[in-house]
């Protein structure tokens, strides 16, 4: 990159667009090359209206180079640097240095912020190039370590620093500070539901995706989203993926730790939860990057939305299409989803009576197959509680925090155990990789043997019981996965769910 340039986003990285402007004799007009979209046209209005409230005004014929032409750009990405590509064709500045401005101008001359401020500041850092970005995006530029920015609050400022008559001081780093990571619902204020906490306890621990079934009103919302509060806080490199993702799609900064918890409804459309659009913005499935994405109501998501979401559960990204070509984001997601028992809700529930047919929990359990369930290691029922089991049953159990702290060192026992090859996790794990690096108890191998000829196991389903072994025993820290911890994970089968709902296999 060279002279003034501004920023275009791919993905989630920044590229430099540099900008030539010239000016020649003649009628006044400005014309804007490079592919420009309207939102380039209404830029070029508001960058004059900017200049001539600092008494710059425009005379002669104008022509605005944006390069490379071929790449599809975003209007007020480029205000500010057109605006000092103007301002020194004109004679206003002198800049001899390279540096990359962003901002969209108000008509007067202030700063409004913008998207794409992350992912500038790491562009800006590479190429050991200035950045100027609006006040309002000082603080997420501060978590960017390595980089000379300047935030500014108008056009006159970035002026007068560029003539060495008022400078502006350099954002200084402010890295991201350790926090307490809390949840709006801790898991001691949950009654009951034992099992559903432990298999979000293991799902937290291995990152398998889980699938919760209940009736409405047990609960199955309110587990989803305690599940925040018992992930451990993120690492500095996964808090630059989410802050990327978030700055790329517009969001509002927020310097967290804790992991992204996002739900999407099953009217959700594919361009809303897998990404795209006119605009090109990341979909939920992103922004949920690193954390939990959680979907209810499960079987009501349509096909396309459901086949969309394979690659990224299988590669951890996703690549989106469009005419100018493709834009890949990360989209490393735990899975959360819920669904009823059956369509009226109530199928095998202690109080109110199930009014489906068989053939409609067929229709049902039909619904619930497909790409996304071979994806899924854990099944749990969520049962609604009796209003007497409410009462006696007394304290929620343990405490989030207490539930992390065995999370947290599950996690590092594996990625100790798994560095070699290539893993980060139990749920990752190919058959091969499973059947070579989990050490088994001497008596795990005839107890699983009976288990598969009683329950017709297919070499997948043995796989997914092996891997959720391996992360019980690295909750209790234990080295060989035994009998007991075979046994619980045979209790998440997806089969283990049919009986009690009244599935036919
Ligand atoms: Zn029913």
């Amino acid at each position: 990159m060279k002279g003034i340039c501004g920023i275009a986003l791919r993905g989630t990285r920044a590229l430099a667009i540099e900008v030539e402007v010239e000016i020649t004799g003649g009628l006044f007009s400005i014309t804007v090359v490079g592919l420009p979209d309207t939102a380039v046209k209404e830029a070029r209005e508001r960058v004059r209206a900017a200049l001539r409230g600092l008494g710059v005004t425009l005379k002669g014929r104008i022509a605005i180079n944006l390069a490379p032409a071929d790449f599809p750009k975003e209007g007020a990405l480029l205000d500010l640097p057109m605006a000092i590509g103007l301002a020194r064709a004109s004679g206003r500045i002198e800049m001899d240095d390279n540096a990359i401005f962003m901002g969209e101008l108000a008509l007067d001359g202030r700063l409004r912020w913008v998207r794409g401020a992350v992912p500038a500041a790491v562009l800006a850092r590479e190429e050991k190039t200035p950045l100027f970005v609006p006040r309002d995006n000082e603080k997420e530029v501060a978590l960017v370590e390595g980089v000379e920015a300047y935030a500014v609050n108008s056009l006159l400022d970035v002026m007068l620093h560029l003539r060495g008559e008022k400078m502006i001081p350099r954002i200084g780093h402010k890295p991201a500070a350790d926090e307490e990571i809390t949840a709006e619902t801790d898991f001691e204020d949950i009654k009951g539901q034992f099992a559903a906490k432990r298999a979000l306890e293991i799902a937290a621990a291995g990152h398998h995706n889980i699938l919760m079934t209940g009736s409405p009103g047990s609960g199955k919302t309110l587990l989803a989203r305690a599940m925040k509060g018992i992930l451990p806080p993120l690492s500095d490199d996964e808090m630059m993926e989410v802050l990327l993702v978030r700055s790329t799609a517009g969001m509002p900064f927020e310097p967290s730790r804790a992991r992204p918890f996002r739900s999407a409804h099953h009217t959700a459309s594919a361009v809303a939860i897998c990404g795209g659009g006119a605009n090109m913005r990341p979909g939920e499935v992103s922004l949920a990057n690193r954390g939990v994405l959680f979907l209810d109501e499960f079987p009501e998501f349509s096909r396309d939305v459901l086949e969309a979401l394979r690659e990224p559960l299988q590669d951890g990204a996703i690549t989106v299409s469009r005419a100018a070509g493709s834009v890949t984001y990360p989209a490393r997601v735990l899975l959360i989803t819920a669904c009823n028992p059956c369509p009226c809700g109530f199928s095998g529930d202690p109080a109110e009576r199930c009014r489906c047919s068989q053939g409609d929990l067929d229709r049902y359990r039909k619904k619930l197959s497909g790409p996304i369930l071979d994806r899924i290691d854990l099944h749990v029922s969520v049962p609604r509680l009796s209003p007497e089991e409410l009462v006696s049953l007394g304290g929620g159990g343990e405490n989030s925090a207490a539930v992390r702290a065995r999370v947290q060192s599950a996690r590092e026992i594996q990625q100790k155990r798994w560095r070699k090859l290539g893993f980060h996790c139990n749920a990752e794990l190919p058959e091969r990789a499973l059947k070579r690096g989990v050490k088994l108890d001497d008596d795990v191998r005839p107890f699983l043997a009976d288990a598969m000829k009683s329950a017709r196991m297919s070499g997948r389903g043995f796989s997914r019981v092996l891997r959720v072994a391996r992360t019980i025993a690295d909750l209790e820290g234990a080295d060989k996965v035994s009998v007991r911890h075979v046994a619980e994970s045979l209790s998440y089968r997806e089969e283990a769910a049919f009986g009690n709902y009244g599935w036919r296999k």
